[in-house]
């Protein structure tokens, strides 16, 4: 069976702040091959690509994509060899930690609660409470356009604060392999990992606007500072443009408080930015990736 194309999907539902239009072609690989044959799609019909994980680090505009979408969810295997893991790009990193755990290993367990895939979470060198997949990331294979393979070590990858070599390779991503350490095989031991890995996930439900479709830290950390104490300084939290807002919980995280438009999200982080310069004479930057084109703001 050749690879199933789909045409005008809505992307909305793929992604955790709900928005964005239709992509142009659609796909869902489940093997290297198929990956292959979705990029022989682009070139034959030369159209741009886009990459789609569990969509929890995007904004997709509300045009939505013209080209091919391919997306990760059917490619998600995950193998363990003593402390070591390989996942396919469309595993989720939740799962990935919780297995980690499960086995006593170290070294993962604070990412729990991060709703993304492994691919996107290579991509974007994801991390959370002094843990980040760079200390356990040991090798990516990625696919080039022409359909040909790479092989990477973790420190080839050129890992930073929320950023790869991935950001610029405009490859795809497809099996990271990672190495964790193991812990005290007691099941003591065992069960202090666990509460370690609870008590990560039950900080961020206490902190977190969980309630509402986000994706996640708007902003990224502004060097000796953080953005969400710079956003409530800036008289900012609980502000609101149109049916997206600053959440009153987290002034970080910007909220979907119900059919907003991916153009409203723009608007109000882009409304923020010029708020907080203005404030603190610091420039936010925004972390998640925004996929299409959008009005600026404010309007000529
Ligand atoms: C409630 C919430 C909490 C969050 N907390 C954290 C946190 O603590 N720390 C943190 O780092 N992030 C956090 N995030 C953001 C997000 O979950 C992570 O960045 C995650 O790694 C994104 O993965 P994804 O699969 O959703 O990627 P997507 O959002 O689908 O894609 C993001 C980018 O990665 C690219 N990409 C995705 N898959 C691949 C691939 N296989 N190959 C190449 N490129 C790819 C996409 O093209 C896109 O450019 C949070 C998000 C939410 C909603």
């Amino acid at each position: 069976m050749p690879l199933q194309i789909l045409e005008n999907v809505i992307l909305a539902p793929y992604t955790t702040f709900q928005v964005g239009g239709p992509a142009r072609w659609f796909c869902a690989p489940a093997s290297r091959g198929e990956f292959a044959e979705a990029r022989a799609f682009a070139e034959k019909h030369g159209v741009p690509t886009f990459i789609l994980g569990k969509g929890s680090n995007l904004v997709v505009s509300d045009a939505g994509h013209p080209g091919l979408v391919v997306y990760t969810g059917a490619f998600n295997g995950v193998s363990w060899e003593g402390a070591r893991a390989t996942a396919q790009c469309g595993a989720l990193l939740w799962d990935v930690v919780g297995q980690s755990v499960e086995r006593g290993l170290r070294g993962m367990q604070n990412l729990a609660g991060i709703p993304g895939t492994l691919g996107g979470g290579t991509y974007i060198n994801a991390g959370a409470f002094d843990q980040e997949l760079k200390d356990v990331v040991t090798e990516v294979t990625s696919m080039r356009r022409d359909g040909s393979l790479a092989v990477r070590t973790g420190e080839e990858c050129r890992f930073g604060y929320r950023r790869s070599l991935f950001c610029d390779a405009r490859e795809w991503i497809l099996e990271t392999k990672m190495e964790l350490r193991p812990g005290d095989p007691s099941p003591e031991a065992r069960a202090m990992l666990r509460a370690e890995m609870e008590a990560i996930v039950a900080r961020r439900v206490a902190r977190q606007p969980l309630h509402l479709p986000n994706a996640g830290s708007m902003f990224k950390r502004p060097p000796g500072n953080y953005a969400g104490a710079l956003i409530e300084a800036a008289g900012l939290k609980g502000f609101a443009m149109g049916r997206a807002g600053i959440s009153d919980k987290h002034a970080n995280f910007t909220v979907n408080l119900g059919g907003a438009t991916a153009q409203e999200i723009w608007d109000l982080t882009s409304e923020v930015i010029l708020r907080v310069r203005a404030h603190s004479g610091i420039t936010l930057e925004r972390e998640p990736i925004f996929v299409g084109d959008f009005l600026p703001w404010p309007r000529p």
